[in-house]
């Protein structure tokens, strides 16, 4: 009975999930750390070009109780597999998981495609500003809206017909 015990006095552990190979990475997250249903929202969400919400997955997926997928993306999340998109409570897996970051954006609001970006360079900036200022900084969000390259074509093409005088 005590073994669902373990998540929370676990916390100790995580660091070393971050600095270790990205080989040895997928490898524990197949066999060891995740759970069935964790390993099964994961895969969904690699497979995704766009971020879903957690009953999105849970219907996608067949899964009964939110709670459920709500508790495993809590937990993949923690663990760095996944990201959540605060603009549309959303998740989508990361492309780095082997290494420590805050995760960048940027997100098509036409097709709604979002891709992460590094954004190690800018946010050492920011952080140094926040140091400055004797702010801790928790978490950071960088999402960058507009358009994608397929999108952004087309309504110009539209436009440009439109505009014909
Ligand atoms: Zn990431
Ligand atoms: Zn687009």
């Amino acid at each position: 009975m005590p073994a669902s015990k373990s998540q929370g006095s676990k916390r100790n552990d995580l660091p070393k999930y971050w600095t270790i190979s990205r080989q040895k990475h997928s490898a524990m997250e197949q066999e060891t750390i995740l759970n069935k249903t964790e390993t099964q929202v994961l895969r969904y969400l690699k497979r995704a070009t766009k971020p879903f919400g957690a009953y999105e997955i849970k219907n996608a997926l067949g899964i009964r109780h939110p709670i459920t997928v709500y508790r495993a993306l809590e937990r993949l999340a923690r663990l760095g597999f996944v990201h959540r998109l605060e603009s549309q409570n959303a998740f989508i897996a990361c492309h780095v998981p082997n290494k420590t970051h805050y995760a960048g954006f940027i997100v098509c609001r036409d097709c709604g495609t979002v891709t992460e970006i590094d954004t190690e360079a800018a946010l050492s900036k920011l952080q140094m500003q926040a140091r400055d200022r004797n702010f801790e900084v928790e978490k950071s969000t960088i999402e960058l809206i507009g358009r994608c390259n397929k999108c952004h074509d087309r309504p110009m093409a539209r436009r440009s017909a439109t505009r014909r005088q």
